[in-house]
Order: C-alpha cells, then sequence, then structure tokens
C-alpha cells in the first residue's frame, strides 16, 4: 500500500476548510489533510453585521473546528504558523515543525496588521472581527445621539461591510428613536459598488442609501484619524463619535516572510489552479493569494480552495472535477431589507444582478447557518465554470 500524501493547510476560515473537506472526500485514502489553525473557534464573520439587529445572537456564528472535523477525516492542530519554509518542505509553528507533500496556505487578509498602520486606528473599530461589532453595538446601546463615520482605508478590497454597517447604524436610530447621523465614505467616485463595470447597480444602491438619510461621500478613503477627526483623502474632515473602518489587505507577514507575495503584497499564483508560481507543491488561496478578481470575500475564498483542491485531487488519483471562476455573491443586511449581487463572468457568459427585498435577509441568515452546520462545506457555489 503506497504511503499517503500529507497536505498541510494552513488556516481554518472559508478556503483553509473548504479544500480540507474536499479532499477528504474525493481522496481518503492519497492523503492525510491536516488543518493548522491558531484557533479551534470558527466564526462566519459575513453573518456579524445581523448581530448588530440582534437577529442571530453570538452562539449561531461560530463552530469549533477541533470537534467538527476529526469526524470527517480531517485532522485539526491549534496552533500559530511562525515561519513558513517551502525550500524544506516545512512549517514551523509554537507546537512543533511539520512537513509535507502539499501546502494549502489558507490565512487570510493582515486585516489586524493593516488596520493598526492606520494613523489614529485606536480612535476606531474595524468591522472585521466579532469585537469590532460588538464594541460598535455597545456604542449604538448607550448613546441616544451620535455622528458615525464609516469606510475603508486606501485601495481596501472589501467594502461591502462598510455599505452594512453604515445602513444598519441609521436603521437602528429610526428604530430605537434615537438622533443618529450617518457618513459613509466610499472609495469609488460612482459610490457604492462603483467597482462594478455596470451604472445601473451603484446608481439604485446610491440613490437607496440616500433616502434612507445616509451621508455618502463618494471618491474618498480615509487616510488618518485623529482623536474624533477623521480626515478623508479628498480633503474633508468629518467629526464622528464612532469611527469605523476596514483596512486595505495583504497576505500576512508570515507568508510575505517566506517570499511566496508579489508586488501586489498577496500570494503569487497561476489560475485556474491557485499554485504558487515559485512552488508546485504550495497552494495559496482565499483572502492572501492573488485573485481572478480585486475583491476578497467569502465565496471567491472557497472557490480558490475548490480550484486548489481539484488540482491536488486530478494529480494524486487521476479523478478530474471542474474549475470556477470567481466572482461575488453579497447578500447585504441593510436593517429594514437586504440586497444580493451577483456579479459573475467567463469566457461565455456575464451575469450581473442586484435585487432588494426582506427575503434575502432570511436567505442571508439560512446561508450561514448552512455554513456553520457543515462547518464550511457547502456543495454549491452557484459559480460559472473556468474555461480558457
Ligand atoms: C463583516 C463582513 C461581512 C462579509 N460579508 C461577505 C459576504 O456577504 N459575502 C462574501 O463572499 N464575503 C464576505 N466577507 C468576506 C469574507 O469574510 C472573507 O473574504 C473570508 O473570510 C476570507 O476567507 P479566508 O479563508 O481567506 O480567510 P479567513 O476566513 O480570514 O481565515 C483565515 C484563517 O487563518 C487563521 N490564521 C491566520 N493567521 C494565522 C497564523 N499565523 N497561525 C495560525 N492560523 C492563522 C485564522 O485564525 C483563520 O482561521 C465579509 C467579511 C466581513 C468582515
Amino acid at each position: 500500500m503506497p504511503l499517503k500524501k500529507r497536505v498541510l493547510i494552513l488556516g481554518s476560515g472559508f478556503s483553509g476548510l473548504t479544500a480540507a473537506h474536499r479532499l477528504a472526500e474525493h481522496v481518503p485514502d492519497k492523503v492525510d489533510v491536516i488543518v493548522i489553525s491558531e484557533s479551534d473557534l470558527v466564526y462566519d464573520n459575513t453573518i456579524f453585521p445581523a448581530l448588530l439587529t440582534d437577529e442571530v445572537n453570538i452562539q449561531n456564528t461560530y463552530f469549533d473546528a477541533s470537534k467538527r472535523l476529526p469526524p470527517k477525516g480531517i485532522k485539526f492542530l491549534k496552533s500559530k504558523v511562525l515561519d513558513i519554509l517551502p525550500q524544506s518542505n516545512e512549517v514551523k509553528t509554537d507546537r512543533g515543525v511539520f512537513d509535507y507533500d502539499y501546502l494549502i496556505i489558507a490565512l487570510g487578509g493582515a486585516y489586524d496588521e493593516n488596520f493598526e498602520k492606520i494613523k489614529g486606528h485606536e480612535n476606531a473599530f474595524m468591522h472585521h472581527p466579532l469585537e469590532g461589532f460588538l464594541g460598535i453595538k455597545n456604542m449604538v446601546e448607550k448613546e441616544d445621539e451620535l455622528v458615525a463615520l464609516v469606510g475603508n482605508a486606501k485601495n481596501s478590497p472589501i467594502e461591502g461591510p462598510s455599505y452594512q454597517v453604515a445602513l444598519i447604524l441609521e436603521y437602528l436610530g429610526r428604530k430605537l428613536g434615537k438622533k443618529f447621523t450617518v457618513y459613509l465614505a466610499t472609495q469609488s467616485p460612482k459610490g457604492m459598488f462603483g467597482i462594478l463595470p455596470v451604472d445601473w447597480i451603484p446608481n439604485q444602491v446610491n440613490s437607496y442609501a440616500e433616502k434612507r438619510g445616509i451621508k455618502l461621500i463618494k471618491g474618498a478613503y480615509v487616510q488618518e484619524i485623529s482623536g474624533h477627526k477623521v480626515l478623508l483623502s479628498n480633503g474633508l474632515e468629518v467629526e464622528a463619535d464612532l469611527i469605523s473602518v476596514l483596512p486595505t489587505l495583504s497576505a500576512p507577514t508570515v507568508v510575505k516572510n517566506a517570499g511566496l507575495t508579489d508586488d501586489s503584497g498577496f500570494i503569487s499564483v497561476e489560475h485556474p489552479t491557485f499554485r504558487s508560481t515559485l512552488y508546485k507543491n504550495v497552494f495559496g488561496v482565499g483572502d492572501a493569494a492573488k485573485g481572478m478578481i480585486p475583491a476578497k470575500t467569502g465565496r471567491a475564498a472557497m472557490i480558490s480552495a475548490e480550484n486548489a483542491a481539484a488540482t491536488i485531487i486530478k494529480e494524486v488519483s487521476g479523478k478530474s472535477l471542474p474549475y470556477y471562476v470567481q466572482g461575488v455573491i453579497c447578500m447585504m443586511h441593510s436593517g429594514d431589507y437586504a440586497g444580493m449581487l451577483v456579479f459573475d463572468s467567463n469566457k461565455y457568459v456575464k451575469k450581473i444582478d442586484f435585487k432588494w427585498g426582506n427575503v434575502y435577509k432570511y436567505l442571508k441568515k439560512l446561508y450561514s447557518a448552512m455554513l456553520i452546520s457543515s462547518s464550511f462545506s457547502t456543495p454549491y457555489h452557484m459559480a460559472l465554470e473556468y474555461y480558457k
């Protein structure tokens, strides 16, 4: 009986666990799958905006990977990755050194590291981790009157959460009878979803937000914060009691130190396989890797992991699975209604749509419940197939 290949997966977020499940499902006799992650509690952060409206509670937002993965044939090790050594096929952690035949790097984007680079960040929340959302919630409950500014740092590749936080703050002020003034800064001069190659979606969403009383500041990013004052890139200064910002992203320093990133700051990979351009047995997936689209989303992260897993499955067993293109599905909670944005394109098809409705609020909750109950193993990502 030939020895199994060892696949080491670093990170237990959307991408790491998608790859782990797919490998354990398709080639359990060919590979040993080991997931290494610093935390055994895995959160679905895409549902965090709903914590602000009390539609979900914290207990519904996470699962314990150390309990869920072993019954599926996936080993889990709670440990911090300290060094990645691709020349010797080794990874150094705070619980020892591990070698591998294949390495999948799924360590996410360097949110904390990059947030700390924003001057004056101590005066702001970051609406990415649980603590950021709990901090915002606490202020909403305490204050009867407040001015909020929500925005992104320069080149931040994910703005959807900012739209949600701004809209939900306006909704909560209205619902609780409080006087909330909400500013939302968008990087694109076209406003919300301005990155899309059509005008009707930004126009529609901007006018919806403005009708709700959101003060849109288009074409501006957060440059620095000084006390309650936010300096924006267009020279505007806004005084706000509640400031919340998402930073720009890159791969974490531990990945950069391994020499796996390029000038973009992300892991340099081939598409559609997400194989490192430098090492044949190394794959970079999710927020840490250079994607097919600029936006860093959970769906794109899962699709990159499907493609990396398909490549390894083919190599160890000869079995062919389809490759997909990365796209965006953003289910955007706004307090009253939710919206669903879909953007996908391959050689033959371009799908682009945006719909508002109450139903998407329930779909968002349902999808999150499915992600959590399956430990991030969803069978279908509604993605288009990749064609050369
Ligand atoms: C509020 C919010 C709403 C969002 N909404 C949407 C949405 O509607 N749709 C959508 O598609 N996307 C959404 N996203 C984006 C989505 O959450 C990310 O794109 C996704 O989490 C990226 O997955 P990943 O696997 O690359 O990284 P992550 O999910 O961040 O996982 C990284 C993993 O690596 C581990 N790790 C990191 N460093 C180390 C280390 N040194 N040692 C060991 N382990 C380490 C972490 O603990 C974690 O397990 C949203 C994000 C936020 C914040």
